[in-house]
Protein backbone atom coordinates (compact mmCIF):
# COMPACT_ATOMS: atom_id res chain seq x y z
CA UNK A 1 0.00 0.00 0.00
CA UNK A 2 1.07 3.95 -0.63
CA UNK A 3 0.48 6.85 0.60
CA UNK A 4 0.65 10.04 -2.26
CA UNK A 5 0.96 13.77 -0.91
CA UNK A 6 0.85 16.78 -3.67
CA UNK A 7 1.40 21.12 -2.75
CA UNK A 8 0.96 23.83 -5.79
CA UNK A 9 2.40 27.32 -5.09
CA UNK A 10 3.55 27.50 -1.63
CA UNK A 11 7.20 28.72 -0.56
CA UNK A 12 7.55 25.74 1.52
CA UNK A 13 6.40 22.95 -0.89
CA UNK A 14 9.07 20.25 0.06
CA UNK A 15 8.63 21.38 4.10
CA UNK A 16 4.96 20.70 3.59
CA UNK A 17 5.02 17.43 1.76
CA UNK A 18 7.62 15.98 4.00
CA UNK A 19 4.99 16.77 7.04
CA UNK A 20 1.91 15.14 5.02
CA UNK A 21 3.99 12.10 3.89
CA UNK A 22 4.99 11.95 8.05
CA UNK A 23 0.79 11.75 8.54
CA UNK A 24 0.49 9.16 5.89
CA UNK A 25 3.59 6.94 7.26
CA UNK A 26 0.80 4.70 8.51
CA UNK A 27 -0.04 3.71 4.46
CA UNK A 28 3.79 2.39 3.66
CA UNK A 29 7.06 2.60 5.73
CA UNK A 30 9.40 0.64 3.28
CA UNK A 31 10.53 3.80 1.34
CA UNK A 32 9.59 7.34 0.69
CA UNK A 33 10.24 10.39 -1.62
CA UNK A 34 9.67 13.50 -2.20
CA UNK A 35 10.57 15.70 -5.81
CA UNK A 36 10.24 19.38 -5.68
CA UNK A 37 9.38 21.42 -8.59
CA UNK A 38 11.02 24.92 -8.87
CA UNK A 39 9.99 26.86 -11.78
CA UNK A 40 9.90 23.98 -13.91
CA UNK A 41 13.38 21.98 -12.72
CA UNK A 42 12.46 19.22 -10.63
CA UNK A 43 15.02 18.02 -7.38
CA UNK A 44 14.09 14.70 -6.12
CA UNK A 45 15.10 12.47 -3.24
CA UNK A 46 13.96 8.84 -2.11
CA UNK A 47 15.24 6.32 -0.31
CA UNK A 48 14.65 3.08 1.52
CA UNK A 49 13.19 3.80 5.09
CA UNK A 50 10.79 5.67 6.67
CA UNK A 51 10.28 9.58 6.58
CA UNK A 52 11.96 10.91 9.20
CA UNK A 53 14.86 8.75 8.49
CA UNK A 54 15.02 9.82 4.96
CA UNK A 55 14.55 13.51 4.97
CA UNK A 56 16.48 15.66 7.31
CA UNK A 57 17.05 19.49 7.51
CA UNK A 58 20.39 19.35 5.27
CA UNK A 59 18.02 16.86 2.69
CA UNK A 60 15.11 19.15 2.75
CA UNK A 61 17.27 22.32 1.88
CA UNK A 62 18.06 20.21 -1.42
CA UNK A 63 14.31 20.54 -1.91
CA UNK A 64 13.70 24.00 -3.35
CA UNK A 65 10.27 24.66 -5.20
CA UNK A 66 6.62 25.88 -5.24
CA UNK A 67 5.51 22.61 -6.05
CA UNK A 68 6.25 18.82 -4.23
CA UNK A 69 5.22 15.85 -4.81
CA UNK A 70 5.74 13.10 -2.40
CA UNK A 71 4.76 9.06 -1.71
CA UNK A 72 5.46 6.50 1.51
CA UNK A 73 5.63 2.99 -0.19
CA UNK A 74 5.24 -0.79 0.55
CA UNK A 75 5.36 -3.41 -0.98
CA UNK A 76 5.63 -6.92 -1.38
CA UNK A 77 9.38 -8.49 -1.10
CA UNK A 78 10.12 -9.01 -4.49
CA UNK A 79 9.18 -5.55 -6.08
CA UNK A 80 11.53 -3.71 -2.70
CA UNK A 81 14.25 -2.38 -4.39
CA UNK A 82 15.67 1.34 -4.77
CA UNK A 83 14.40 1.26 -8.04
CA UNK A 84 10.96 1.23 -7.52
CA UNK A 85 10.73 3.91 -5.24
CA UNK A 86 8.34 6.70 -6.20
CA UNK A 87 8.14 9.36 -7.57
CA UNK A 88 9.44 8.17 -10.79
CA UNK A 89 10.38 11.02 -13.07
CA UNK A 90 11.51 11.30 -16.58
CA UNK A 91 11.95 14.05 -19.20
CA UNK A 92 10.20 13.77 -22.67
CA UNK A 93 9.33 15.48 -25.40
CA UNK A 94 6.74 17.53 -23.12
CA UNK A 95 9.13 18.18 -20.56
CA UNK A 96 9.99 17.46 -16.59
CA UNK A 97 7.53 15.00 -15.41
CA UNK A 98 7.46 12.82 -11.82
CA UNK A 99 4.29 10.98 -10.95
CA UNK A 100 3.41 9.41 -7.88
CA UNK A 101 0.94 6.61 -7.55
CA UNK A 102 -1.54 4.78 -4.81
CA UNK A 103 -2.87 1.29 -6.48
CA UNK A 104 -1.85 -1.10 -8.44
CA UNK A 105 -2.52 -1.88 -11.86
CA UNK A 106 -3.69 -5.44 -13.37
CA UNK A 107 -3.03 -5.43 -17.41
CA UNK A 108 0.72 -3.80 -16.54
CA UNK A 109 2.00 -7.25 -17.62
CA UNK A 110 0.30 -7.02 -20.89
CA UNK A 111 1.25 -3.72 -21.68
CA UNK A 112 4.54 -3.92 -20.65
CA UNK A 113 5.28 -6.97 -23.24
CA UNK A 114 3.50 -4.37 -26.04
CA UNK A 115 6.00 -1.62 -24.63
CA UNK A 116 8.81 -3.77 -24.76
CA UNK A 117 8.09 -4.89 -28.47
CA UNK A 118 8.02 -1.96 -29.92
CA UNK A 119 10.94 -1.03 -28.10
CA UNK A 120 10.60 0.54 -24.57
CA UNK A 121 13.27 0.01 -22.21
CA UNK A 122 12.08 0.08 -18.22
CA UNK A 123 14.19 1.23 -15.82
CA UNK A 124 11.89 -0.14 -12.93
CA UNK A 125 9.78 -2.84 -12.03
CA UNK A 126 6.90 -0.65 -11.14
CA UNK A 127 3.77 -0.62 -12.64
CA UNK A 128 3.53 3.43 -12.62
CA UNK A 129 6.33 2.97 -15.44
CA UNK A 130 4.03 1.99 -17.56
CA UNK A 131 2.40 5.35 -17.46
CA UNK A 132 4.76 6.95 -17.97
CA UNK A 133 5.73 5.00 -21.08
CA UNK A 134 2.22 5.43 -22.17
CA UNK A 135 2.42 9.16 -21.93
CA UNK A 136 5.73 9.61 -23.82
CA UNK A 137 4.39 6.92 -26.57
CA UNK A 138 0.91 8.82 -27.09
CA UNK A 139 0.80 11.13 -30.41
CA UNK A 140 -1.41 13.57 -28.27
CA UNK A 141 0.03 16.95 -28.29
CA UNK A 142 -0.81 18.09 -24.53
CA UNK A 143 0.29 16.84 -21.34
CA UNK A 144 -3.33 16.17 -19.81
CA UNK A 145 -4.59 14.62 -23.47
CA UNK A 146 -1.50 12.44 -23.02
CA UNK A 147 -2.26 11.14 -19.53
CA UNK A 148 -5.72 10.33 -20.39
CA UNK A 149 -5.16 8.56 -23.43
CA UNK A 150 -2.60 6.30 -20.99
CA UNK A 151 -4.84 5.93 -18.77
CA UNK A 152 -8.01 4.74 -21.00
CA UNK A 153 -5.05 2.06 -22.00
CA UNK A 154 -4.47 0.49 -18.18
CA UNK A 155 -6.71 -0.95 -16.00
CA UNK A 156 -7.11 -1.10 -12.02
CA UNK A 157 -6.29 0.28 -9.20
CA UNK A 158 -4.79 4.17 -9.25
CA UNK A 159 -4.83 7.57 -7.02
CA UNK A 160 -2.02 9.18 -8.69
CA UNK A 161 -0.32 12.44 -8.06
CA UNK A 162 1.83 14.25 -11.13
CA UNK A 163 4.18 17.36 -11.73
CA UNK A 164 4.48 18.16 -14.81
CA UNK A 165 6.83 21.82 -15.39
CA UNK A 166 4.40 23.93 -14.12
CA UNK A 167 0.95 22.13 -12.55
CA UNK A 168 0.55 19.20 -10.35
CA UNK A 169 -2.19 17.06 -11.58
CA UNK A 170 -4.45 14.59 -9.08
CA UNK A 171 -5.98 11.70 -10.86
CA UNK A 172 -8.19 8.58 -9.22
CA UNK A 173 -9.11 5.52 -11.33
CA UNK A 174 -12.90 5.06 -12.46
CA UNK A 175 -13.68 3.06 -10.03
CA UNK A 176 -12.49 4.99 -7.24
CA UNK A 177 -10.65 2.20 -5.44
CA UNK A 178 -7.60 4.28 -3.54
CA UNK A 179 -9.14 7.58 -1.49
CA UNK A 180 -7.78 10.55 -2.93
CA UNK A 181 -8.58 14.45 -1.33
CA UNK A 182 -8.33 17.72 -2.50
CA UNK A 183 -7.59 20.69 0.06
CA UNK A 184 -5.99 23.94 0.83
CA UNK A 185 -3.93 25.14 3.44
CA UNK A 186 -4.78 28.60 5.11
CA UNK A 187 -3.50 32.06 3.29
CA UNK A 188 -1.54 34.64 4.85
CA UNK A 189 -3.41 37.88 5.05
CA UNK A 190 -5.77 37.90 1.91
CA UNK A 191 -3.45 35.52 -0.08
CA UNK A 192 -5.62 32.49 -0.83
CA UNK A 193 -4.19 28.84 0.74
CA UNK A 194 -2.33 26.68 -1.50
CA UNK A 195 -4.19 23.07 -3.25
CA UNK A 196 -3.30 20.31 -1.58
CA UNK A 197 -4.10 16.55 -2.72
CA UNK A 198 -3.53 13.74 -0.08
CA UNK A 199 -4.55 10.07 0.10
CA UNK A 200 -6.46 10.75 3.40
CA UNK A 201 -7.44 14.18 5.33
CA UNK A 202 -5.40 13.47 7.75
CA UNK A 203 -2.14 14.50 5.76
CA UNK A 204 -4.78 18.08 5.65
CA UNK A 205 -4.80 18.23 9.70
CA UNK A 206 -1.49 18.24 10.59
CA UNK A 207 -0.78 21.14 8.20
CA UNK A 208 -3.78 22.29 8.97
CA UNK A 209 -5.39 22.82 5.82
CA UNK A 210 -8.49 22.59 4.95
CA UNK A 211 -10.72 19.37 3.44
CA UNK A 212 -11.95 20.49 0.39
CA UNK A 213 -13.72 17.56 -1.66
CA UNK A 214 -12.97 13.99 -2.63
CA UNK A 215 -11.16 13.88 -6.23
CA UNK A 216 -14.10 11.66 -7.92
CA UNK A 217 -13.26 8.38 -9.45
CA UNK A 218 -12.35 8.81 -12.89
CA UNK A 219 -11.67 13.03 -12.73
CA UNK A 220 -8.49 14.30 -13.54
CA UNK A 221 -8.28 17.32 -11.90
CA UNK A 222 -5.20 19.89 -12.83
CA UNK A 223 -3.95 23.06 -11.12
CA UNK A 224 -2.50 25.54 -12.62
CA UNK A 225 -1.73 28.65 -13.61
CA UNK A 226 -5.11 28.84 -14.83
CA UNK A 227 -6.61 27.69 -11.46
CA UNK A 228 -8.68 24.33 -11.20
CA UNK A 229 -9.81 22.69 -14.57
CA UNK A 230 -11.26 19.28 -13.84
CA UNK A 231 -11.94 16.36 -16.74
CA UNK A 232 -13.18 12.82 -16.62
CA UNK A 233 -12.50 9.63 -17.84
CA UNK A 234 -14.83 7.11 -19.07
CA UNK A 235 -17.33 6.71 -16.76
CA UNK A 236 -17.04 2.90 -13.97
CA UNK A 237 -18.95 2.16 -11.59
CA UNK A 238 -18.17 3.10 -8.18
CA UNK A 239 -16.03 0.86 -5.88
CA UNK A 240 -14.44 2.11 -2.78
CA UNK A 241 -11.61 0.22 -0.90
CA UNK A 242 -13.99 -0.84 1.79
CA UNK A 243 -10.38 -2.08 3.64
CA UNK A 244 -9.50 0.85 3.58
CA UNK A 245 -12.35 1.69 6.13
CA UNK A 246 -11.23 -1.84 8.33
CA UNK A 247 -7.84 -1.53 8.95
CA UNK A 248 -5.83 0.36 6.57
CA UNK A 249 -6.75 4.57 6.76
CA UNK A 250 -6.22 6.30 9.70
CA UNK A 251 -9.19 6.71 12.04
CA UNK A 252 -8.42 10.02 12.17
CA UNK A 253 -9.35 10.12 7.99
CA UNK A 254 -12.56 11.19 6.47
CA UNK A 255 -12.72 9.05 3.19
CA UNK A 256 -15.49 9.68 0.23
CA UNK A 257 -17.64 11.65 3.21
CA UNK A 258 -17.19 9.02 5.44
CA UNK A 259 -15.77 9.04 8.61
CA UNK A 260 -13.12 5.99 9.49
CA UNK A 261 -13.75 6.76 12.92
CA UNK A 262 -17.51 6.64 12.92
CA UNK A 263 -17.60 3.72 10.73
CA UNK A 264 -15.70 1.38 12.66
CA UNK A 265 -17.98 2.46 15.76
CA UNK A 266 -20.51 1.17 13.80
CA UNK A 267 -18.65 -1.74 12.68
CA UNK A 268 -18.00 -2.63 16.21
CA UNK A 269 -21.66 -1.90 16.87
CA UNK A 270 -22.97 -3.95 14.66
CA UNK A 271 -20.36 -6.83 15.76
CA UNK A 272 -22.16 -6.76 19.31
CA UNK A 273 -25.84 -7.09 16.98
CA UNK A 274 -24.83 -10.25 15.52
CA UNK A 275 -22.00 -12.30 17.45
CA UNK A 276 -23.35 -11.07 21.43
CA UNK A 277 -21.38 -12.68 24.19
CA UNK A 278 -21.75 -12.98 28.25
CA UNK A 279 -18.19 -11.08 28.96
CA UNK A 280 -16.22 -9.22 31.84
CA UNK A 281 -14.85 -6.79 29.48
CA UNK A 282 -14.30 -6.01 25.67
CA UNK A 283 -10.54 -5.92 25.12
CA UNK A 284 -9.15 -4.18 21.98
CA UNK A 285 -5.92 -5.52 20.04
CA UNK A 286 -4.14 -2.08 19.36
CA UNK A 287 -4.12 -0.44 17.77
CA UNK A 288 -6.58 -2.01 14.61
CA UNK A 289 -9.13 -3.06 16.85
CA UNK A 290 -9.34 0.14 19.38
CA UNK A 291 -12.12 1.58 17.71
CA UNK A 292 -14.27 -1.36 16.49
CA UNK A 293 -13.70 -2.19 20.22
CA UNK A 294 -15.23 1.05 21.53
CA UNK A 295 -18.78 0.41 19.36
CA UNK A 296 -18.79 -3.26 20.40
CA UNK A 297 -18.27 -1.87 24.27
CA UNK A 298 -21.00 0.71 23.83
CA UNK A 299 -23.66 -1.30 22.26
CA UNK A 300 -22.88 -4.69 24.34
CA UNK A 301 -22.54 -2.57 27.59
CA UNK A 302 -19.82 -4.50 28.31
CA UNK A 303 -16.74 -2.38 29.94
CA UNK A 304 -13.98 -1.55 27.74
CA UNK A 305 -10.61 -2.12 28.70
CA UNK A 306 -6.96 -2.06 27.40
CA UNK A 307 -5.81 -5.15 28.70
CA UNK A 308 -3.47 -5.75 25.39
CA UNK A 309 -0.91 -2.75 25.84
CA UNK A 310 1.26 -1.54 22.60
CA UNK A 311 4.90 -1.26 22.22
CA UNK A 312 4.79 1.53 19.54
CA UNK A 313 8.42 1.10 18.61
CA UNK A 314 8.01 -1.87 16.51
CA UNK A 315 6.29 -1.46 13.09
CA UNK A 316 2.98 -3.35 11.88
CA UNK A 317 4.55 -6.70 12.25
CA UNK A 318 2.03 -7.61 8.80
CA UNK A 319 4.30 -4.92 7.23
CA UNK A 320 7.60 -6.22 7.63
CA UNK A 321 8.83 -7.94 4.89
CA UNK A 322 10.98 -10.93 6.86
CA UNK A 323 9.50 -14.10 7.86
CA UNK A 324 12.06 -14.12 10.58
CA UNK A 325 10.08 -10.74 12.32
CA UNK A 326 6.64 -11.60 11.81
CA UNK A 327 7.23 -14.89 13.68
CA UNK A 328 7.28 -13.42 16.75
CA UNK A 329 6.09 -10.41 15.95
CA UNK A 330 2.82 -10.18 18.83
CA UNK A 331 5.31 -10.10 21.66
CA UNK A 332 7.59 -7.49 20.40
CA UNK A 333 4.78 -5.52 19.85
CA UNK A 334 2.21 -6.56 22.39
CA UNK A 335 2.17 -7.20 26.04
CA UNK A 336 -0.99 -8.14 28.34
CA UNK A 337 -2.02 -6.79 31.52
CA UNK A 338 -2.50 -10.19 34.09
CA UNK A 339 -3.89 -7.91 36.88
CA UNK A 340 -6.75 -6.53 34.61
CA UNK A 341 -7.25 -9.55 33.21
CA UNK A 342 -7.07 -12.66 35.45
CA UNK A 343 -10.15 -14.58 36.18
CA UNK A 344 -12.28 -12.72 33.40
CA UNK A 345 -14.01 -13.46 30.23
CA UNK A 346 -12.88 -11.37 27.46
CA UNK A 347 -14.07 -10.13 24.32
CA UNK A 348 -10.97 -9.25 21.83
CA UNK A 349 -11.34 -7.29 19.08
CA UNK A 350 -9.53 -6.78 16.33
CA UNK A 351 -9.95 -5.48 12.75
CA UNK A 352 -9.15 -8.96 10.55
CA UNK A 353 -7.83 -12.22 10.11
CA UNK A 354 -5.35 -12.52 7.18
CA UNK A 355 -3.22 -15.58 8.31
CA UNK A 356 -4.58 -16.20 11.38
CA UNK A 357 -1.33 -16.14 13.16
CA UNK A 358 -1.58 -13.10 14.74
CA UNK A 359 -5.15 -14.30 16.62
CA UNK A 360 -3.89 -17.42 17.67
CA UNK A 361 -0.85 -15.26 19.71
CA UNK A 362 -3.15 -12.83 20.69
CA UNK A 363 -5.44 -15.40 22.47
CA UNK A 364 -2.41 -17.35 23.78
CA UNK A 365 -1.26 -14.42 25.87
CA UNK A 366 -4.28 -13.92 26.76
CA UNK A 367 -4.46 -16.95 28.81
CA UNK A 368 -1.24 -16.86 29.52
CA UNK A 369 -2.28 -13.99 31.54
CA UNK A 370 -5.08 -15.50 33.38
CA UNK A 371 -8.27 -14.75 31.23
CA UNK A 372 -10.65 -17.49 32.20
CA UNK A 373 -12.15 -17.36 28.56
CA UNK A 374 -11.55 -15.71 25.32
CA UNK A 375 -13.74 -14.63 22.66
CA UNK A 376 -12.29 -13.37 19.70
CA UNK A 377 -14.99 -10.71 17.25
CA UNK A 378 -13.31 -9.55 13.91
CA UNK A 379 -15.12 -6.53 12.67
CA UNK A 380 -14.41 -7.38 8.74
CA UNK A 381 -15.51 -10.58 7.21
CA UNK A 382 -13.35 -13.45 6.59
CA UNK A 383 -10.53 -12.29 4.24
CA UNK A 384 -10.55 -15.22 1.81
CA UNK A 385 -9.17 -13.53 -1.47
CA UNK A 386 -5.86 -11.22 -2.57
CA UNK A 387 -6.08 -7.88 -3.51
CA UNK A 388 -5.35 -7.03 -6.44
CA UNK A 389 -5.75 -3.25 -6.22
CA UNK A 390 -3.27 -2.47 -3.81
CA UNK A 391 -3.23 -3.82 -0.60
CA UNK A 392 -1.25 -6.47 0.76
CA UNK A 393 -2.68 -9.27 1.43
CA UNK A 394 -0.68 -12.86 0.98
CA UNK A 395 -2.00 -15.24 -1.92
CA UNK A 396 -5.08 -16.69 -1.74
CA UNK A 397 -3.14 -20.53 0.08
CA UNK A 398 -2.26 -18.29 2.92
CA UNK A 399 -5.39 -16.74 3.80
CA UNK A 400 -6.67 -19.22 6.41
CA UNK A 401 -10.15 -17.96 5.81
CA UNK A 402 -9.62 -19.18 2.13
CA UNK A 403 -8.83 -23.18 3.59
CA UNK A 404 -10.91 -22.93 6.90
CA UNK A 405 -14.37 -22.68 8.22
CA UNK A 406 -15.17 -20.07 11.14
CA UNK A 407 -15.40 -23.00 12.53
CA UNK A 408 -12.34 -23.97 12.09
CA UNK A 409 -10.63 -20.80 12.58
CA UNK A 410 -12.19 -20.23 15.84
CA UNK A 411 -10.30 -23.95 16.91
CA UNK A 412 -6.93 -23.33 15.08
CA UNK A 413 -6.50 -20.04 16.92
CA UNK A 414 -8.30 -21.41 20.09
CA UNK A 415 -10.34 -19.05 20.98
CA UNK A 416 -13.83 -19.83 23.32
CA UNK A 417 -15.90 -18.48 20.30
CA UNK A 418 -15.07 -16.31 17.23
CA UNK A 419 -17.89 -14.09 15.70
CA UNK A 420 -17.20 -12.44 12.39
CA UNK A 421 -19.16 -8.98 10.87
CA UNK A 422 -20.65 -10.10 7.86
CA UNK A 423 -20.21 -8.46 4.60
CA UNK A 424 -23.79 -6.92 4.49
CA UNK A 425 -22.80 -5.61 7.79
CA UNK A 426 -19.59 -4.15 7.02
CA UNK A 427 -21.66 -2.16 4.16
CA UNK A 428 -24.10 -1.15 6.43
CA UNK A 429 -21.65 0.19 9.00
CA UNK A 430 -19.87 1.99 6.52
CA UNK A 431 -22.47 3.71 4.37
CA UNK A 432 -24.04 5.29 6.64
CA UNK A 433 -27.87 5.89 7.30
CA UNK A 434 -29.63 5.54 3.82
CA UNK A 435 -26.00 6.46 1.69
CA UNK A 436 -25.02 4.92 -1.07
CA UNK A 437 -21.56 4.04 -1.00
CA UNK A 438 -20.47 0.85 -3.12
CA UNK A 439 -17.30 -0.31 -2.32
CA UNK A 440 -15.14 -3.40 -3.14
CA UNK A 441 -14.91 -5.86 -0.80
CA UNK A 442 -13.14 -8.87 -3.20
CA UNK A 443 -11.20 -9.20 -0.27
CA UNK A 444 -13.87 -10.63 1.29
CA UNK A 445 -16.68 -11.87 -1.01
CA UNK A 446 -14.16 -12.39 -4.21
CA UNK A 447 -16.20 -10.21 -6.63
CA UNK A 448 -13.60 -8.79 -8.25
CA UNK A 449 -14.49 -5.68 -9.94
CA UNK A 450 -11.80 -5.66 -12.74
CA UNK A 451 -10.47 -9.27 -14.32
CA UNK A 452 -7.06 -10.07 -13.13
CA UNK A 453 -5.24 -9.64 -16.67
CA UNK A 454 -1.74 -12.17 -15.22
CA UNK A 455 0.72 -11.61 -12.79
CA UNK A 456 3.95 -9.33 -13.80
CA UNK A 457 6.79 -11.16 -14.67
CA UNK A 458 9.64 -10.05 -12.17
CA UNK A 459 12.51 -12.65 -13.80
CA UNK A 460 14.33 -10.19 -15.66
CA UNK A 461 15.62 -7.77 -13.09
CA UNK A 462 16.87 -8.78 -10.35
CA UNK A 463 18.77 -5.45 -8.45
CA UNK A 464 20.33 -5.38 -5.06
CA UNK A 465 21.02 -1.29 -4.80
CA UNK A 466 23.14 -0.93 -1.23
P1 LIG B 1 -2.62 -12.37 10.52
O1 LIG B 1 -1.72 -12.83 11.60
O2 LIG B 1 -2.00 -12.59 9.17
O3 LIG B 1 -4.00 -12.93 10.62
O4 LIG B 1 -2.70 -10.80 10.66
C1 LIG B 1 -3.82 -10.15 11.15
C2 LIG B 1 -3.42 -8.78 11.62
O5 LIG B 1 -2.80 -8.07 10.57
C3 LIG B 1 -4.63 -7.96 12.09
O6 LIG B 1 -4.35 -7.53 13.41
C4 LIG B 1 -4.70 -6.78 11.14
O7 LIG B 1 -4.85 -5.59 11.89
C5 LIG B 1 -3.40 -6.78 10.40
N1 LIG B 1 -3.57 -6.60 8.95
C6 LIG B 1 -4.58 -6.95 8.17
N2 LIG B 1 -4.36 -6.63 6.88
C7 LIG B 1 -3.15 -6.06 6.83
C8 LIG B 1 -2.35 -5.51 5.78
N3 LIG B 1 -2.75 -5.50 4.51
N4 LIG B 1 -1.16 -4.99 6.11
C9 LIG B 1 -0.75 -5.00 7.37
N5 LIG B 1 -1.44 -5.51 8.40
C10 LIG B 1 -2.64 -6.04 8.14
Amino acid sequence: MCGVFGIYEHPEAANLTYLGLHALQHRGQESAGVVANDHGTLHGVRAMGQVREIFSREVLDQLPGQIAIGHVRYTTAGGSIAKNIQPLWAQYRSGSIAIAHNGNLVNEQTLRDELEAEGAIFSSLSDTEVVLQLMARSRQRGIIEQLAEALTRVQGAYSMVLTTEDKIIAVRDPHGFRPLVLGRTQGAGNKPGSWVVASETCAFDLIQAERIRDIEPGEILVIGPQGLQTSYLPRAPRRSCVFEHVYFARPDSVIDEVSVYEARIAMGRQLATDHPVDADYVVPVPDSGVVAALGYSHKSGIPFQMGLIRNHYVGRTFIEPSDSIRSFGVRLKLNAVPSLLAGKRIVVVDDSIVRGTTSRKIVRLLRSAGAAEVHVRISSPPVSGPCYYGIDTPTRTELVASRQSVHEIARMIEADSLGYLSAEGLRRAVRGEGGVQRFCDACFTNDYPIPIDRPASRRQLRLIEV
